[in-house]
């Protein structure tokens, strides 16, 4: 039944996005939370998760059982680590499910795994959930593809808080993706993830990448297209988690009753046809 509340697990419940999740979900009509699940030994197992998340009792007990959690449920919500996030996409196929994932740094052999369970699961990835940086990527696109690379240098910068553990971001990943395909080129042969020591001129036509980290950052990004004499900044400041938290339950109930399969936000976000 389309019209009832769509029943949402939020897995890695005590995280910082996890928390945020709970409380939107508490605040949103039309989504309810169904259960809330967190690693095996973490002090947030058998707490109530309105209480992790500081808004007080919901009835809903923190639990270190995912199988047990997404039964009844119509959708998780995932903003853990690359290999729970490969775990958490087996069970929600098997429960025919819709999967959000917001987990950044997984590799290749984990986006394999992921694509697997989306021949049955209905999932929603993106290294970043906001509207506002999916409609950037969409303008470094059409950068890219006017400002051509014999003339301009692509380099991506970002910056957040110290207890991230992956790098570059998957927002800034994203970012230079949407710039290599502008260029019509594959970032990974084209990408300079770090730069140290001799490393010679810059190669023409490489989208290169600088990481900071620091203090409580939530997420800062800028793509700069550097010529002789100007440069073009096209940046996105996160001020808050919770946009993140409401593109993930916005992806929830887009996915709701769309086909098992594979989609980004820029599909939830009607911004996958721009040019
Ligand atoms: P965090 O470390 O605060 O939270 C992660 C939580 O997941 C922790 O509480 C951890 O105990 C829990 N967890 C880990 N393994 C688990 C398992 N097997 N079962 C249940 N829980 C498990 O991190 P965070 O800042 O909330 O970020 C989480 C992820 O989301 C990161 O990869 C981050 O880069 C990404 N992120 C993505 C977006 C986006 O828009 N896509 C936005 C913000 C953060």
């Amino acid at each position: 039944m389309m019209d009832s509340p769509m029943k949402l697990v939020v897995v890695g419940a005590a995280g910082r996005m996890g928390q945020t999740l709970i409380r939107l979900i508490n605040d949103t009509p039309g989504v309810v939370l169904h259960a809330a699940v967190e690693r095996a030994g973490s002090a947030a197992i058998g707490r109530d998760a309105g209480d992790v998340a500081l808004i007080g009792p919901l009835g809903v007990t923190v639990t270190d059982d995912p199988l047990q959690a997404f039964l009844h449920a119509d959708g998780v919500i995932d903003f853990t680590s690359p290999a729970s996030s490969v775990e958490f996409a087996a069970l929600a196929a098997q429960a025919r499910i819709v999967h959000v994932i917001g987990t950044t740094g997984c590799l290749p052999e984990h986006e394999d795994k992921i694509d697997a369970a989306a021949r049955h699961a209905r999932v929603v990835k993106s290294g970043n959930m906001s509207l506002g940086v999916n409609v950037l990527s969409v303008l470094v696109k059409q950068a890219a593809r006017a400002l051509e690379a014999s003339g301009w240098d692509i380099e991506v910068l970002e910056m957040h808080h110290k207890h991230k553990v992956d790098a570059p971001s998957g927002t800034a990943l994203l970012l230079g993706e949407a710039a290599a395909q502008g260029r019509g080129i594959d970032l990974a042969d084209h990408s300079v993830r770090v730069r140290d020591g001799h490393t010679g001129p810059r190669e023409e036509g490489s989208i290169g990448f600088a990481t900071l980290r620091g203090g409580s950052v939530i997420g800062e990004h800028s793509v700069l297209f550097a010529a002789e004499g100007e440069i073009v900044t096209l940046s996105h400041s996160a001020g808050d988690r919770s946009l993140f938290a409401r593109g993930a339950l916005k992806a929830a109930t887009w996915a709701r009753d769309k086909k098992p399969g594979r989609y980004t936000m820029l599909d939830v976000l009607g911004l996958n046809s721009t040019p």
